[in-house]
């Protein structure tokens, strides 16, 4: 008997580049926003609807993109880009912070940050956390020692990793959640007084300062230091011994 020919390949629509657009300030939840910069098309993406933009919030100043971009599989070009950045991040942890014998990365995806910091760091021992599952096949193959699957707001999440971390990075994270003021919160309760913290904010495809205007201000609020200049792309601020 003949095997019946294979049928040709469904097509399989593509994952939307963009999240929803949004009417309010990721950071302080004003409603008054101004069109900054219209982004044309997005290189890696092309073919992608061209409709992102650069909007910056009239009240808090905070520039963001959007709509937001979804995370996606990456062009080599950024993804090269993206792991200098990293290894640029974990050199500059270093300095402040020689020996954390814990780490935790949040949105950590495949664990690619962990796997390039661990050069700079091999005694420290690196967990990581998704809201995907990649995390775990990150775990499979030794990038991280602890995976957990979910979001630093998840009250489980929360509870189980509480003040648990020397250092705690979120690379290109805080613009991707819907309350990023919530996140970055949540992020400092996992870490222990004295813990460093680590926030990369650029846009890896553009390299954009999408830094948000308040985030130094909110860190000081939380009883933290910053360690960094205040308008950089990456933020890196200690959690001082008193806070809460
Ligand atoms: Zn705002």
């Amino acid at each position: 008997m003949s095997a019946p020919s294979a049928p040709s390949a469904p097509s399989v629509p593509p994952v939307p580049p963009y999240g929803p657009y949004r009417e309010d300030c990721p950071w302080c939840g004003s409603r008054r926003l101004r069109l900054r910069t219209r982004l044309r098309g997005d290189g890696p993406r092309q073919g992608a609807p061209h409709r992102s933009a650069l909007e910056r919030c009239a009240d808090c100043r905070h520039v963001f993109r959007n709509p937001p971009l979804t995370p996606g599989p990456e062009h080599p070009v950024v993804r090269a880009g993206v792991r200098l950045r990293h290894a640029l991040a974990a050199r500059a942890m270093l300095h402040r912070c020689p020996g954390p014998e814990s780490w935790l990365d949040v949105g950590t995806g495949d664990a690619d940050f962990p796997h390039t910091a661990r050069t700079h760091f091999p005694y420290t021992s690196f967990d990581g956390l998704d809201p995907t599952h990649r995390v775990l096949r990150a775990r499979a193959v030794e990038r991280v020692e602890e995976a957990y699957v979910g979001r630093l707001t998840d009250p489980h999440i929360a509870a189980r990793l509480r003040a648990r971390y020397d250092v705690v990075s979120l690379f290109q994270h805080l613009e991707r959640v819907v309350d990023p003021r919530a996140e970055l919160c949540a992020a400092l309760r996992v870490l222990r007084p004295g813990g460093h913290l680590l926030v990369d904010v650029a846009d890896p495809r553009r390299l954009l300062p999408t830094h948000p205007v308040g985030l130094g201000a909110e860190l000081v609020a939380q009883g933290c230091t910053v360690l960094t200049g205040a308008r950089g792309h990456r933020v890196i601020a200690r959690k001082d011994a008193s806070a809460p």
